[in-house]
């Protein structure tokens, strides 16, 4: 027999006694009492994330310590794409780590979303993880992998951009209180959900994957794979969780704030260009600058769409291969008989 309390159990709450429930300034939020839950689709983003689960030394990077350290291995093309990358990505999954702990967890008290930000915390330092696991493997310098956010201009103006723009959000006295504010909170997830996650971090995606399809460098191909993976759950979460508070607030999603967010989101694609002619200044891998700026505008129409803004570019996919990489299902590793299986199947969708 299912006792009383076994029976009455359940994990959403659809009624009126759950509705009042906000993510911004709730005074019904108690952050400490899960049960039962509002957002099913922060749940879901969640679970999608604990599916996916890997760690780095899953990935075998012998092949690739060899073709690194052969003298013929890689063009100097080649090898300077695969270092830039790392110099963005190495410091690129900190900010973002921070940027989720000193604010956005701070102000989102709804405990399903901040069960949410606890795992993609715990995913961005397996992400830092990763490039300690690639200097590490390959032999590569710290000091200048870790030192590119500041000395090259096309990767620092990424990480300034999306830096900036939580300045006033860090201020200790700063509060979600009241529509501008409200505003600015939306505008720092946007930053980070939308353009850093979800823009930043693509020509890098493409470059690093094309390696992969080539079956070279197959470890860090397959590690950029798997942070891309994650990355991919990251973004919808950031998109939900924008448009819920969109829907909570629908004052301050005014003309002035979209076409402020459209600007800047426009601005990101140059940026990104730009970074991508610096990592590629000669066609390689059957790789273009003018591929990836238009794949770039493409992903900048998907993610506009994504938070009910008017896309601006009507680009096509120049890279349609782009999507089977972020299938979740795991393949056999090139290098090992092991098979591990990811739970969660072909369930996310390529936006
Ligand atoms: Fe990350
Ligand atoms: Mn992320």
């Amino acid at each position: 027999m299912p006792n009383e309390a076994a029976s009455s159990f359940k994990i959403y709450d659809d009624s009126a006694a759950n509705s009042d429930k906000r993510i911004l300034n709730s005074g019904t939020t108690d952050p400490n009492k899960i049960l039962p839950m509002k957002y099913k689709w922060a749940r879901q983003h969640y679970k999608n994330g604990v599916a996916n689960n890997w760690t780095p030394e899953e990935v075998n990077m012998q092949k690739d310590f060899e073709t690194w350290k052969s003298p013929n291995g890689l063009s100097e093309d080649e090898r300077r794409l695969i270092m830039w990358n790392m110099g963005f990505f190495s410091t690129a999954e900190s900010l973002t780590a921070n940027n989720i702990i000193l604010i956005i967890y701070k102000y989102v008290a709804n405990p399903e979303c901040r069960q949410y930000l606890l795992r993609q915390a715990y995913e961005e330092a397996v992400h830092t993880d990763t490039f300690v696991y690639c200097c590490d493997t390959l032999g590569l310098n710290p000091d200048e992998v870790y030192s590119m956010y500041a000395t090259i201009p096309s990767i620092r103006a990424k990480d300034e951009f999306v830096v900036g723009v939580t300045q006033s959000i860090l201020d200790p006295n700063f509060t979600t209180e009241g529509k501008e504010n409200v505003q600015k909170f939306v505008h720092d997830l946007i930053s980070y959900y939308i353009i850093m996650e979800g823009i930043f971090f693509y020509a890098g995606f493409v470059m690093m994957l094309s390696f992969l399809r080539q079956n070279r460098m197959v470890g860090v191909g397959e590690l950029f794979q798997y942070i891309l993976r994650d990355e991919t759950i990251h973004l919808a979460f950031g998109a939900d969780l924008t448009n819920q508070i969109v829907e909570e607030n629908p004052e301050i999603w005014t003309p002035e704030l979209k076409q402020q967010i459209t600007e800047e989101i426009k601005q990101a694609v140059e940026l990104e260009i730009a970074y991508a002619k610096d990592c590629l200044p000669r066609g390689i891998m059957g790789l273009n600058v003018e591929g990836i700026a238009e794949y770039v505008r493409y992903i900048a129409d998907r993610r506009l769409e994504r938070i009910h803004l008017e896309k601006v570019y009507n680009a096509q996919n120049p890279f349609p291969w782009m999507s089977e990489m972020t299938d979740l299902r795991k393949e056999k590793n090139f290098f090992e008989t092991r098979v591990t299986e990811y739970k969660s199947g072909g369930n996310l969708k390529w936006d």
